[in-house]
């Protein structure tokens, strides 16, 4: 599986948000894009997952224009977390994950025990039958991660996965996009963690893509500056890592 992004544009009613962006996932790599807020991460992702159409450029999966597959091969190919949830929706949290599996012909017999799997897996064992609606920011975006699990997808798309996260439950999510070993593209807006835990990175400004590669090269103080207006300096710092149950 390879996402392949080129020269790919964007409007939003008529004003151009994304410009000739660049960039590559490969089979098995965890990849972040990083940037300011309203730089256009969210856009270019939605070009992605089909919920928008680019003005210009190409955007493939393993060689095929995402913009030209059927809705059902697609969700085959691509899952995604998206940075809006929704948040009012009247199903149980079961529903919702098991929305995961629409793009596969019927229901299969094993469905449900893949559901408490993918539950499991983000940390909401057991949660099946409350309703998604009473659960909290972080436990909704947990269960769209699952939702995303089951789609059992090559590639992944993660629009700010930890956002709504405490600490423990963001290094749970990363710890689990890098063993499952699937194609992943993340927005993160945290840049030691993007460091810590993906092989590449890119940094967007403005609606262009400036720079990519692996972070310590990419994550230069000068770039920093140039992009976010801050200074970063390198010190020592605390790691957190989970402690297993
Ligand atoms: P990011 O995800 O990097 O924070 P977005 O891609 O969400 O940024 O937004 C990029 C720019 O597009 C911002 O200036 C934002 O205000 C604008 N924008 C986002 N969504 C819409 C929309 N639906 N209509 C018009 N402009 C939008
Ligand atoms: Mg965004």
């Amino acid at each position: 599986m390879r996402l392949d992004l080129r020269g790919v544009s964007a409007h939003l009613d008529g004003r151009p948000i994304v410009h000739e962006a660049d960039l590559l996932v490969d089979d098995g790599e965890f990849v972040a894009l990083v940037g300011p807020n309203g730089c256009g991460k969210s856009t270019l992702l939605r070009t992605i997952y089909r919920a928008l159409r680019p003005s210009a450029g190409l955007i493939s999966v393993d060689g095929d224009d995402v913009h030209r597959l059927s809705w059902r091969e697609s969700a085959r190919r691509t899952a995604v977390v998206a940075q809006e949830t929704p948040a009012e929706l009247d199903f149980t949290v079961r529903e919702v994950v098991l929305m995961g599996r629409t793009p596969y012909a019927r229901a299969a017999g094993d469905d449900e025990e893949r559901c408490a799997r993918a539950l499991d897996r983000v940390g909401l064992a057991g949660t099946e039958e409350r309703v998604y609606a009473t659960l909290s920011g972080g436990e909704k975006q947990r269960a769209l991660v699952a939702r995303a699990l089951v789609q059992e997808t090559r590639l992944l798309l993660l629009d700010e996965p930890t956002s709504h996260l405490d600490i423990r439950h963001q290094l749970g999510i990363l710890h689990l996009v890098r063993e499952l070993g699937v194609a992943t593209l993340a927005v993160l807006h945290d840049l030691n963690q993007a460091a810590a835990f993906c092989d590449r990175l890119y940094v967007m400004s403005a609606g262009r893509v400036l720079a990519g590669g692996p972070p310590g090269q990419v994550l230069t103080p000068e770039l920093i500056s140039e992009v976010y207006g801050v200074r970063a300096v390198r010190r020592t710092q605390l790691v957190f890592e989970r402690l297993k149950e």
